[in-house]
This record gives C-alpha cells, structure tokens and sequence, in this order.
C-alpha cells in the first residue's frame, strides 16, 4: 500500500487531536474575564481608537471621513508618513526585500544596517551603535548584558518601565533614586562600595515632559567615578539646538556613556531602537544582548526610514527649531490663558487638570472641535494628577496650533477649568 494511502487508513475516523485543555482554557478566560471587568470599573481600561490614514498632524479615523487635527503622536519631527522617507523605504523594499528571516549574528546583517549604525553614531557622537528591534528591547537587553552582582545601577525612581524591567533582569545590586533628587543620588553613590557603578535615567520624563539634571548627574558620576546611561527616546533629533537631545541641551555633549534610543517616535516613526557608545561595549551587547541574539533583525523598509532621517538630520536641524517654536507658541499662549502646563520648553506639554473623570470629559470636547488630545489619569499618573498631554509637531502649521489653543479657552471656559 503506497505510504499516504496507509496513513490515511490508519487516522481515519479518529476525532481531532485536541490542541488545549477546555478546562484550563475557561479558567483562563474567566480568571482574566473578571480583572477585565476590574479594570473597565475602574475606568482605566484602554480603548484603542482606530486611525484610518497614515500618522501626520491631520488623521482620519473609523466612523468618520473628517480630518481631525492630531496632538497625541510621537511624531515630533512630523516625518512619519514623509515622501521622501516613504519612496526610499519602498526602493529599499524593492532592493532588499521584505526581510532577512534570521538574527544579526547568522545571516541576518546587510550593509544598510551597518550603514545605519554609522550614521547613528555620527549623528550623536559616538564610537559605534547597535541596532535592536525596539528601544525597549535596547533596555532590556543592556544591564543583563553589562551588569554582575559586583556592580550596582542607580535608577530615578520615574524611568520608563523598559528600563525598569530591564534593571528586573539583571543581577547588579539595584537602588533607586528619588525623583531628579541628586542629594538623594549622591548619598546612595557615596555609600557603595560596588565595582561599576552605573547611573541610569530618562533624558526627558515622558508624562510630565521634564528633564532629567544631566549636567548634575554627569558632575556626579565624575566625582564617584560612575557611569552615565541615558534613555533619549523623547529627545533625539528634536531636543536640544540641533536636535541631538538632552545631553545638548544642558550643555554636556558627549559626556553620556551610554545613549539608548528609539527609530519609533521622532525619527520617522516605523520601529527599531539602538545603545550607542564605546566601542567594547557595543562589540560586547553583539556577543551577550540576548533581544540582539535571539531575535529577528530589522527588516529593509525600516532600515531605509532610519538612513534617510539621519541624512535629513545631519544635513540640516531646521526641524528641530520648527518643533521648538511651536512648542512655545503653545505654551506661551495656554500659559496666558490661565492654564497650568507641566514641564520644561518641551514640546510633551501636559495641560494640567487634576480630576480624571474632567480630563476624559475635557479630551471628548475637545474631539467635538475636531482636536485629538488624550487625558491620562492614575495608575499611568499619579492619584489627583490628571491631564491632557499635547505634543507638539514641527508638522504643525501655526496655524493648527491656534485651532488647539482656541479650543481648549471654550473648553477650557465651558468646564470651567479657566476664566
Ligand atoms: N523608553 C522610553 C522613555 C519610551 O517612552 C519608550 C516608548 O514608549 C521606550 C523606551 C520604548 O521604545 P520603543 O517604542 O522603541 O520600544
């Protein structure tokens, strides 16, 4: 009997091979079932609102062909859905294909990687540059990589829970600081006697839009003999003069150590993110960084976005002045009419309300005049620290920063927040 016919008499009229337990599965469905509905009381479930354009200051989104101008992005350079980004990426696509179907190390490196390696290095200064799939990944995979139990990691207590889940990881001893408190820093680097001490923090503290003291800190680490890790995910190419972020911005260019940063928010918004430094260090994440070794490379089309706004960048930083003179159209003009906006010369500018239930109630009135803003409330801020979160684009028209403005004095005057 040929082998297929055998086969199929010997399975035939068997049931199907069960793929699960039903019981546990119904456990698990009812189990999670109930902290969902937990979560909805609360009201703090997250809703995902469906765009049906690409990202830019002006949207549409399902249920409606109107535009509605859009404040809520990461696009602070307003170069996701660019031309000229988007044509190069397609040629790329064209030339490399749509992806490597492997990690770096076995046959997953280009020359366009290594390239965007390059460019990100002269971007900011730096000896050499790794790629990672996300800058969370980029987190994750650093203190694990670096860090053993001889050493210690000094952690403001308000980074990003990348960078806190990936301090979880390793094995160095784990002491966190109080917000921006470098008394409290200093005193905790005093008394440790551990080997490499790193000191790790945002450059720019993303729900208030405030600014970690680097010029301090980078004092500090000199005087302990400390190193500086900086996450630059809200600062590159858009903060400081010519957008190289925070460290340019408080005068330290080139003092950091360690810069991790993200290709998914100003830098054309696709995806990817990278550590950028010393040269061992960098050789060293390649053999150890376990989200580098096992896992997928970053495909062509992503890769091309990354190169082309690097190009722009370092031919030019007139994006970066754009963003940073809308950001003070709108903070000085809410400021005058009686807002309080949290935060320092940023273009994350958290219009500051307190209660929740009227930050959600402020963000759907502002929807009705075709502005999309979001309100965040406790657990993602603290209790009694609600707001809306606008970010500014160099995309922005001044005129569509107006438009905002104006609609938050109606909303503003009609819930009676200002006068
Ligand atoms: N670090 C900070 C401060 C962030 O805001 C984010 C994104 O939300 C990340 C890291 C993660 O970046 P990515 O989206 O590239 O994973």
């Amino acid at each position: 009997m040929p082998a297929f016919s055998k086969i199929l008499s010997l399975t035939a009229g068997r049931q199907p091979m069960r793929q699960y337990s039903a019981a546990a599965q119904s456990q698990l469905r009812e189990l999670l079932g109930k902290q969902l509905s937990g979560i909805k009381e609360a009201g703090t479930f997250k809703a995902e609102r469906i765009i049906t354009s690409s990202q830019s200051t002006q949207i549409t989104v399902q249920g409606s062909d109107q535009k509605i101008l859009n404040f809520c992005a990461n696009n602070y350079l307003g170069l996701a859905n660019n031309p000229e980004i988007v044509q190069y990426s397609q040629q790329l696509l064209g030339k490399y294909g749509a992806g490597l179907s492997s990690v770096r190390f076995i046959c997953g490196t280009q020359d366009i990687h290594k390239q965007l390696e390059q460019k990100i290095s002269q971007f900011h200064g730096r000896e050499d540059t790794i790629l990672y799939a996300s800058c969370f990944d980029a987190n994750a995979g650093i203190f694990e990589a670096i860090l053993t139990p001889e050493d210690a990691v000094f952690s403001d207590e308000l980074n990003h829970a990348s960078i806190i889940d990936g301090i979880r990881l390793c094995r160095a001893k784990k002491q966190r600081y109080k917000h921006r408190d470098l008394a409290d820093l200093e005193q905790q680097l005093r008394s440790t006697d551990a080997r490499l001490k790193l000191i790790a923090t945002d450059g720019v503290f993303s729900m208030d839009g405030n600014i970690a003291p680097l010029a301090r800190i980078v004092e500090l680490a000199k005087k302990y003999d400390a190193l500086v890790f900086v996450d630059e995910c809200h600062a590159t190419g858009f903060f400081g003069a010519t957008g190289r972020g925070t460290e340019e911005y408080d005068n330290v260019m080139g003092e950091v150590d360690i810069i991790n940063s993200t290709l998914g928010k100003a830098l054309g918004g696709a995806s990817g993110g990278y550590t950028t430094g010393p040269t061992e260090l960098i050789s060293f994440l390649r053999q150890k960084s376990r989200p580098y070794l096992f896992s997928n490379t970053l495909p062509p089309a992503v890769v091309a976005v990354g190169l082309k706004v690097m190009d722009m960048l370092l031919s030019s930083s007139e994006l970066s002045q754009r963003v940073q003179s809308n950001t003070q159209r709108f903070r000085q003009a809410m400021t005058k009419a009686g807002f309080t906006i949290a935060g320092e010369n940023h273009p994350i500018c958290p219009v500051m309300l307190g209660d929740a239930r009227l930050a959600s109630s402020f963000a759907d009135e502002m929807l009705t005049r075709g502005i999309y803003v979001i309100g965040f409330s406790y657990p993602v801020v603290p209790q009694g620290k609600a707001r809306i979160r606008v970010q500014i684009s160099a995309a922005h028209t001044e005129s569509e920063i107006d438009q905002a403005i104006q609609a938050f004095i109606e909303v503003g005057r009609s819930l009676k927040v200002i006068k």
